[in-house]
């Protein structure tokens, strides 16, 4: 079985490559019409060969000819990863699909709880022709040597493989730090890749020891918040420029930043909607990131809300790609701060504060009530009560409502979660209807 799908991937992979190729610069209609085509046949091959979305589709007294078009996709009840665990992600595996025909991987979310993902050959020949599209957009070429720290040991076993588009060295997210860098003097990267607390963490232990010698043209960062200020740290200590990735395992890859910085959305293999209140927000709005998957019929996620605050822009981009651009993901719903009147406030606006001043070795923000904010600190050498003074004011300004900030000392702080940077944490409910 094996074998077979081996050979029709490498019949199938050039015809998959050139067409995601060529789609990247495709007229809007075109991509609209592409959407919509695909959109239909998933519509109707889920209500036909899944309990869950047959049954959704019932519940909510709508029938698969009921969606002519993209604007009947809001007739579609979104679904969310807690309905979808509830219900047994098993519910929204197709009738055909299963371990012997699929892809199969393991995921487990914030709630720990493992949600399992079916994906067909078809949708996996476009994720790769996909990725081939990305890296090349962001300047990789089949010769360089990459070099991906990877937290999922599916994703790692993956890297193992051999593939006739990338030359990657898959590297295990929990080895130690110096063990990484060793690995990366070896193997003398053109290309390097993880989440950009691994690529610091890595850099801190580079600067002390002073080791230059690996020295990357490309960085590719992503899976975690992008702070310019943790991006300009990495392009400082490894030398290359960094690019930004956004994926999620329900949907696989979907926007990547080209060498201009646009956040392109891979349009063709995922639909994406930006909403506030149910309804779509205007370019440069904060909305709910929810994603629609155009390829895999083994297990169809349509209009599954992933739980991130995103911005969709109209940028068009100099390097001719007309797939639409959308903003940097501002993070996940429970990273953003909730203020008394419940106006948000991103991880992006307060991280920088601290990370700014050198005498904080670690922190952490948590947020408990909607007017009361923990500061946990790890002092570090030259720490005074008037840096922490300072500190309170500045994040009082950015906050701008009356919030009582806290501030307690502690020994050690866990930043890193799965091996995610998570510098914010807010146990408030975040009331999308105050976008
Ligand atoms: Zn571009």
């Amino acid at each position: 079985m094996y074998c077979e799908r081996g050979a029709s991937m490498l019949l199938n992979l050039p015809y998959h490559v050139l067409m995601a190729l060529k789609n990247q610069y495709a007229s809007p209609e075109y991509l609209k019409k592409w959407q919509q085509k695909r959109l239909k046949h998933m519509i109707e091959h889920a209500y036909r060969n899944t309990r869950f979305y047959h049954q959704k589709f019932r519940e909510a007294g709508i029938h698969p000819h009921d969606i002519q078009g993209l604007s009947d996709m809001q007739k579609i009840p979104l679904i969310s990863k807690d309905e979808v665990r509830n219900q047994g992600a098993d519910s929204l595996v197709a009738q055909g699909y299963d371990e012997r025909n699929c892809e199969v991987h393991y995921t487990s979310g914030s709630s720990g709880k493992m949600l399992r993902i079916l994906y067909d050959s078809e949708n996996h020949l476009y994720e790769s022709a996909i990725a081939y599209r990305y890296h090349l957009g962001q300047g990789v070429r089949p010769w360089h040597r990459y070099y991906l720290i990877l937290h999922d040991e599916k994703e790692l076993q993956d890297t193992r493989k051999r593939s006739i588009l990338h030359r990657t060295m898959g590297v295990a997210g929990d080895l130690p730090d110096e063990e990484k860098i060793r690995l990366a003097q070896d193997y003398n990267p053109h290309v390097m890749g993880g989440h950009l607390s691994s690529l610091i963490s890595m850099g801190k232990i580079m600067e002390t020891q002073q080791i230059d010698s690996i020295r990357p043209r490309i960085l590719i960062v992503g899976g975690e918040l992008s702070l310019p200020a943790h991006r300009r740290y990495v392009e400082r200590v490894f030398g290359g420029a960094t690019y930004d990735k956004y994926g999620a395992f329900e949907v696989k890859s979907i926007a990547w930043e080209c060498r201009h910085h646009t956040m392109h959305m891979d349009a063709d293999s995922v639909m994406v909607e930006f909403l506030k209140d149910g309804e779509p927000v205007a370019p440069g709005e904060r909305g709910e990131v929810v994603v629609t998957s155009l390829w895999n019929k083994a297990m169809p996620f349509i209009r599954y809300r992933l739980g991130d605050i995103g911005v969709p822009s109209d940028k068009v981009c100099e390097c001719g790609r007309t797939l639409p651009a959308m903003e940097i993901i501002e993070g996940r719903l429970d990273d953003f701060i909730v203020l008394p009147s419940g106006a948000f406030i991103p991880p992006g606006a307060v991280v920088p504060l601290f990370l700014s001043v050198t005498q904080v070795d670690q922190f952490k923000i948590v947020q408990d009530k909607k007017d009361s904010i923990r500061v946990q600190i790890r002092p570090g050498q030259g720490y005074t009560h008037e840096i922490e003074q300072g500190l309170i004011q500045k994040m009082k300004e950015v906050l701008g409502e009356p919030v009582h900030i806290d501030v307690e000392h502690v020994e050690s702080i866990e930043q890193i979660a799965r091996g995610k940077f998570r510098a914010v944490i807010s146990h408030v409910g975040v009331d999308l209807s105050h976008l």
